[in-house]
């Protein structure tokens, strides 16, 4: 292997146990499944994906799972990815009738030799692989919609109706890492929209030998700038991790100068547990979990959102 590819030169202790990381305060729960399934035994990729399900049937949830706010046609799209240690990776975008994109996510990623299947063709593969579909729909969630769509003004409200993806980043005790996104994407968005969650790059990205990175908030500037992959390689370069999240976000304050009612956050995890986050705007929440216990954070930002 190529000496850059290997781990940054360490300027901390070392290895300091295991870490979970979550977006946002639904992460508490999703990071309370994971550790558990970690002291049950389960390998970290276990772990990622179940802790990030628990959100996914939350149906109260806005931006996950079958509960999340519809498209503007009324359509709840759902996209989520995986990756492990040592880079594999499997995603589902755009498809509706199932209550885990996660599980069908590992499943591409095990089952197939592709990353990444949408729509149509990924319902299909997963109904052929096992997956049960579930036809449900959360009444208040379409009264809100059809209300919407008597205006249809597609101006989303920081911190409300563009975040909420599950974003969770973990390494266990033996130092193996894992990283899982899930999502229904952003309020109101043109059916057929995807965003940044099921990109391996963007919403997630996982280098057991570096670290891992997760994103939320408007998809399309994360995208713009690889942004999780962005993160990672920043800590490959020896930037710490909070510092790491909060270049990314520079760049794309750089690259996009008007950005009001767009939240962007960032979550960084080294593999020796060191970890950081950053946020556009204030009130990005996350969830930290390691041997001293569960906490709800939030992340040091760029700019004051006033409401
Ligand atoms: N990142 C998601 C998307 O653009 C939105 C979110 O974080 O809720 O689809």
């Amino acid at each position: 292997m190529e000496e850059g590819l290997r781990r940054p030169p360490r300027r901390n202790t070392g290895y300091q146990g295991t870490a979970i990381l979550s977006t946002w305060d639904h992460g508490l729960a999703a990071n309370q499944k994971a550790w558990g399934v970690l002291q049950a035994k389960g390998s970290v990729l276990d772990a990622v994906v179940e802790g990030v399900a628990v959100v996914e049937s939350d149906l109260t949830n806005r931006s996950v799972g079958q509960g999340g706010n519809p498209d503007r046609d009324g359509h709840v799209t759902l996209d989520a990815c995986v990756q492990d240690h040592e880079g594999h990776a499997g995603g589902v975008a755009f498809i509706e009738h199932f209550e885990h994109p996660i599980h069908i996510a590992r499943a591409v990623m095990e089952r197939t030799p592709h990353v990444l299947l949408v729509g149509e063709g990924a319902e299909r593969w997963a109904r052929e692989n096992g997956f049960k579909e579930r036809r449900i729909q959360v009444p208040e969630v379409q009264a809100a919609w059809k209300e919407w769509a008597k205006k249809a003004e597609y101006k989303p409200i920081v911190n409300r109706e563009n975040h909420d993806t599950i974003g969770q980043i973990a390494v266990d005790g033996n130092g193996r890492m894992a990283g899982s996104c899930t999502t229904s994407g952003m309020a109101y968005k043109i059916h057929g929209r995807v965003g940044d969650s099921p990109i391996i790059g963007a919403g997630l990205f996982v280098d057991g030998e570096v670290g891992a990175a997760c994103a939320t908030g408007t998809g399309e500037l994360v995208i713009r700038i690889a942004g999780s992959h962005t993160v990672v390689e920043l800590m490959r370069q020896g930037v710490e991790p909070g510092e790491a999240c909060r270049q990314a976000i520079e760049r794309i304050l750089h690259r996009n100068p008007e950005l009001s009612g767009h939240q962007v956050g960032f979550l960084a995890l080294r593999a020796d547990g060191a970890h950081g986050a950053y946020s556009l705007y204030n009130g990005f929440t996350y969830a930290v979990s390691t041997g001293e216990g569960h906490s709800l954070q939030e992340a040091l930002f760029a700019r004051k959102w006033e409401e």
